[in-house]
Formats: structure tokens, sequence, C-alpha cells
């Protein structure tokens, strides 16, 4: 499934926000399957970087605009139009490479004087990496973020300079080396840039603009590929085909019409398909999307994500068992994903008549807390477990499961950056919660970390 959240943070961005922006929002995406692929291509290079690639928040923005940034932290945002555009996972590589050098090099933390040059657009990255710690499970970061909105501004991100351009293509390129990938891919989405140099300003795309291009860049990159012994060598098949199936979800989630017109149900190539599918669904059309759906179950039975997509097209046409089986089947291939996990809880609640409810519920919670435990600061997982505890506490005698229910909501506040909301529902819950349960321990971290906040914001 592809989710799309607005930031809860909207409202303290938009002073910085061009009005366009504002209207429009920040729209992050989560997918299970993108996120999934952009981790395993990344997971290299960030090893040859010496980063934990367990410690990188990757983040996608929904938009057309073409960019990737770094922000404080190990956070880097890819927006979506960039990911449409790259052809090849070396492509893609290449991007990561680059974005993961900035990161090695330092370079995000810049004087004030640059900081009076800062774009909108920059000074709102930095904005969106303090939501990121929402997604990423840095529960400080997000709260200490959302303390300090004058700090975050000074600590911004901004666009780099040409030596800071250099110097992260040279480690990119040394990542890429070590990792065995081969900068072809990092040469070409250079050159499929570098036409934007003669354009204005104000028509290139936004990496152009934030990672400034010159011959230079490209002539060091293409000079490394001339000499490197790897240079022909191509990714694992596995890569080419997630890259293609990530291409195949964008275009049918964000761009459905355009996938209807180059596309058709008798398709050879499953990933275009798969994009038919998702555009038959986003347009109305969810027999035929699901027709199709299980003509390419049939072919890849092992996919969690044909399944997933099962599931939500099943889910929003009221197709409840359907959906429920869907979900159960992906779980079944993929346990670790937390948003899988996420979505069968979410779909085991919406099911729970009173036939089922018990039963139900209880597996929601199951699937629930594994995916906090995986992902521990996702508002919906959050939102999810306190409906789930709460419709307990409705049958069972037990008075903990209204504590929980509580606990969950402060949880949920916390992961979105609202510390006083948490801290206040976090002793809330403490009061019946068992004294040094897990829980309660946890709760009681919200309320210090909350109690902090609020003395250093007097
Ligand atoms: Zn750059």
């Amino acid at each position: 499934m592809l989710r799309r959240w607005r930031t809860l943070l909207l409202c303290f961005v938009v002073g910085f926000v061009p009005a366009a922006r504002a209207d429009e929002g920040v729209v992050f995406v989560r997918d299970a399957e993108i996120e999934a692929y952009v981790h395993a291509l990344a997971a290299p290079i960030y090893r040859a970087a010496d980063i934990d690639p367990q410690s990188v928040t990757i983040a996608l923005i929904q938009s057309n605009e073409i960019n990737a940034f770094v922000a404080e932290g190990l956070n880097e945002f890819f927006y979506t139009g960039l990911l449409e555009k790259t052809k090849t996972p070396e492509d893609l590589a290449g991007i990561i490479a680059h974005e993961t050098g900035h990161i090695a090099g330092g370079h995000l933390i810049r004087g004030k004087e640059e900081m009076k040059n800062a774009s909108a657009e920059a000074i709102f990255a930095t904005l969106l990496a303090v939501a990121a710690g929402a997604v990423s499970g840095n529960t400080n970061l997000a709260l200490g973020g959302i303390a300090g909105g004058a700090q975050v501004a000074e600590r911004s991100f901004l666009s780099f300079s040409r030596a800071q351009e250099a110097s992260a293509d040279s480690a990119a390129l040394r990542f890429l080396d070590t990792a065995g990938i081969s900068a072809k891919g990092m040469e070409a989405f250079l050159k499929q840039l570098a036409g934007q140099e003669l354009l204005p300003q104000d028509r290139r795309d936004a990496y152009v603009r934030t990672h400034p291009l010159t011959q230079d860049r490209i002539d060091v990159v293409r000079r490394h590929v001339e000499a490197s012994p790897i240079r022909d060598k191509k990714m694992a098949a596995p890569f080419y085909k997630m890259h293609e199936r990530m291409k195949a979800k964008l275009l049918g989630f964000l761009h459905p019409q355009v996938a209807l017109l180059r596309t058709t149900d008798q398709d050879p190539d499953p990933s275009r398909r798969y994009a038919r599918a998702i555009a038959l669904y986003k347009t109305g059309k969810a027999d035929r999307a699901l027709r199709l759906i299980d003509g390419l179950i049939k072919e890849e039975p092992d996919n969690p994500f044909f399944y997933e997509l099962k599931g939500q097209v099943s889910f929003d046409n009221g197709r409840m068992d359907e959906a429920l089986r869907a979900y159960e089947k992906a779980v079944k291939l993929l346990p670790s994903s937390a948003l899988l996990q996420q979505a069968l809880g979410h779909v085991l609640l919406e099911s729970a008549d009173k036939a089922h409810e018990k039963d139900r519920v209880d597996k929601a919670l199951v699937s629930l807390i594994e995916a906090a435990r995986l992902e521990p600061h996702e508002p919906m997982t959050w939102r999810f477990l306190a409906s789930a505890w709460g419709r307990k506490a409705a049958w069972a005698v037990d008075n903990d499961y209204q504590a929980l229910a509580t606990y969950a909501l402060a949880e949920e506040a916390a992961a979105q950056g609202n510390a006083k909301t948490a801290g206040r529902l976090a002793s809330r819950a403490m009061e019946g919660l068992r004294r040094g349960s897990p829980y309660w321990l946890r709760a009681q971290d919200l309320k210090l970390v909350s109690d902090r906040m609020g003395k250093e914001s007097e």
C-alpha cells in the first residue's frame, strides 16, 4: 500500500513556507515495498561509509520535483519525482552515495551568514527532518525539534557549495567502489540533469539548485568510470526488478491516467500490469484491478506486495474477508515489515464485528504490538493500539486495558512531536498501569522527556 500522510508539523511550518507549498502540505509517502528496496540498495553504501544502515532514516516525499537531501542527523530524503526519473538501480545508488557523501563530510551545519540565503525550501527541509524523527524512532529528535523552533531554523540545511559537491562526489565514488557498484549510473544521472544548466535558475529542478552541477563534476565522475574495472558490472537482477516495481507503483498511484494509457491488461510485463492494476484501483475500477492482481499472484505466489495490494483494494471496497486473508498472507511472507503488520492489525480491528470481536481484537493486538516493536514511532500504529486496548477494556474485567489505551495515545502524541500532550497522557496512564511494568516504565520516560522540555521552554 502506498500510504500518504501529511505531517502534523504543518501548522508549525507555515511561517517559513511559500503559500503554494503551505496549501499543498508536505506529503510523506510510506510504502513497505519502496522503502524495503531503497534500504536494500542503500545498505552496502552506508556500510562503505562506516554508517550503520539501521541508524539512517529514509523518508520519501511526494513531489514531482527532482530532489534529494540530507538533514540533521542521519536522515535522507528522496522526492518521488527523483525516484521516478531514475532509470536503473545504479542511477539511484549514485544519488544515495552522493547524499551519503554529504553526511560523511558533515556538510550539514552551516554558519549564520549562509542562513540568510537559505531558501524557504531549505528551512522547510530541516523541519521535515524533525518530522522524520517521528518516522524513524528517534523520539528525542522529534520532541527536541518541536521545542526549539528557532534553533531548528538556525541549524538549517542549505544548498551546498561547489567544494562540498566535489567532496560528496569523491566520497560517493569511494563508497560505490567499496560496495562493488558501478558509478556508471551516477554518471548517467548527472548527465541527465546537465541539460538543465542551460535553463534559467528558476526553471531548474531543485536537485540542481541545491546540488550545484558543473561540467567539472561530470568530468570527474566520467574519468572515474572510464578507469574502473567494474564500470560495466550490473547490479543483481533482483535490484532491477525492485527498481521496476518501484517505478510501476509510483506511476500507478501518482499518475494513474498516464499508467492506463501506457499499459494493457494483457501486457506481458508483470511490472506494467502492476502499474495498471494500481491505476485501475485508483480510478475506481476495483473489479478489474483485482482480476489483474490475482493474475500477478499466480505468477509470483511469494510476493508479499501483491497480496498487500489485494488487501488494500479489497478493504477499500468493503470486502473484509478477502482483505483479511490477503493481509494475513502478506504478513506471513514478510513478517518483519512494520507497515504490513500495522495494516493487518487495522483490518482485523475493522472487521471485528460482534461474532468475531474477541478473536480479532486479540489477533490485532499481536500484529500491532509487533508493528510497534519494529517501528516504535509510527503514530498510526499507536492510534490502532489505543483502539484495540480500548475495545478490550470494554469487555475485560481488567482495568489495565484502559490505562494501556491511554498509554498508547501518549505514544501517538509523542510520535507526532506533541510532547505536552504525551506527558499529560503518560502521567494519566501511569496511574492505572502496574508500577514498574514495561509500559509503566515507558510512560514514565515519556513523562520525563515532556517535563524536561517544559522546563527548557520556560
Ligand atoms: Zn550534493
